[in-house]
């Protein structure tokens, strides 16, 4: 199987991106012997030099996966419980990282509804926040974790700044779930060290649509960064010879990240696409993602993943993920099924309830 056939057609998510031929053989050519949990591969001494550079943050720990920078980082800001953290209520540090934020640091979580539908603001943390004022019944505020993007959507970056700002005056501390920072980036022209410079801590994504087959990296100050590493061998995360990795991430921020425009370019056609064809959306287009609104659409989620199974497409719900390896043929294809399940949804309305607002049909796939 070669990488187009693995990729073109694949609108899951943007972790199905994978390292192209050239990334595997680089990679495999300067490959490093070093063990990194002693701190001796160069491969990933350089990725970690290289991201402290692109994010203007002192110390940098490269990590298996987002979920274990996100989580470390998390868990190394918190000491002595009751605490709480606030985020957004569709935060994958939240709902998507199996509870680790009630095990690995016994914090609560103050999910928040943004008023405006799309990205929490100062006022909505303003509003919701747990001051420490010694009311024994509650749980404070340590940090707000803020996702940028999230489901694609962009929080502007003077909102980030007030944010910071509240933050600093009531010592709170600011994290960024980054994954997709590089997509906001991308987007808006704001450098990465720019969005990094209002965070105590980031995490940014290596194998979402950078291609990278796996991996995260985690931002801050020395100090933190030392304790989280503290962390991540505690959780297992303690990778021997790391370079090739270390390697094929270094090419994936080199090569692709200046491809991500191509993703957002797919994503903006199939949200016109739909907004002119009366198929309503959940959230803006801003970046990588569309988001169907099956319910208001009366759609059946299965339905749509079956045609498009038809048409050669492999989707997993409501939620479309664009990336550079995606093709305008697959993108064209994508238009006819979202057409085909309009059609099916105006004749059949689906109005039963979709059970947990499932992003992640797995019934459904299964039956491929
Ligand atoms: C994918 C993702 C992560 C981390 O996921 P891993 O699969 O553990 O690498 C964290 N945050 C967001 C917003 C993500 O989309």
């Amino acid at each position: 199987m070669t990488y187009f056939e693995a990729t073109h057609n694949e609108f899951r998510s943007d972790t199905f991106t994978v390292p192209t031929q050239l990334m595997m053989a680089k990679a495999m050519t300067n490959v490093t012997w070093g063990d990194s949990v002693y701190k001796e591969d160069e491969a990933t001494l350089q990725l970690e030099e290289m991201m402290c550079q692109m994010t203007g943050k002192p110390a940098a720990l490269f990590c298996v996966s987002g979920t274990l920078s996100n989580q470390i980082g998390l868990r190394a800001h918190l000491s002595l419980p009751p605490y709480s953290i606030l985020c957004d209520h569709r935060a994958h540090v939240f709902l998507h990282e199996a509870a680790g934020l009630a095990t690995l640091s016994q914090a609560m979580v103050h999910p928040v509804i943004p008023a405006n539908g799309n990205y929490l603001t100062v006022e909505d943390i303003m509003e919701n926040y747990t001051p420490d004022d010694g009311d024994i019944h509650a749980a404070p505020t340590k940090i707000v974790s803020l996702e940028n993007t999230l489901h694609g959507i962009i929080t502007p970056y003077e909102e980030l700044v007030k944010i910071k700002q509240f933050c600093k005056d009531h010592s709170l501390i600011l994290h960024c779930d980054g994954a997709r920072l590089w997509n906001a980036s991308a987007a808006t022209g704001v450098s990465i060290a720019e969005y990094c410079s209002l965070f105590d801590s980031v995490s940014l994504c290596l194998s979402k649509s950078l291609g990278a087959p796996m991996g995260s990296i985690l931002v801050g100050e020395p100090q933190f960064i030392n304790k989280a590493n503290h962390f991540k061998k505690q959780n297992g995360g303690g990778i021997r010879q790391a370079g090739f990795v270390c390697n094929m991430a270094m090419i994936a921020i080199k090569e692709n990240f200046e491809k991500l425009e191509i993703s957002h370019q797919f994503a903006k056609q199939v949200g016109d696409f739909c907004i002119a064809n009366d198929i309503y959306l959940e959230s803006p287009v801003d970046t990588n993602f569309v988001f169907i609104d099956l319910k208001r659409n009366n759609m059946n989620d299965m339905v749509l993943i079956e045609y498009a199974r038809e048409n050669g497409l492999k989707l997993m719900g409501g939620r479309l993920a664009f990336h550079f390896q995606l093709n305008q043929e697959s993108v064209d294809r994508l238009k006819h099924v979202l057409y085909l399940t309009k059609q099916e949804s105006i004749r059949k309305p689906y109005t039963k309830i979709i059970p947990g607002k499932r992003m992640y049909n797995y019934d459904a796939i299964s039956t491929k």
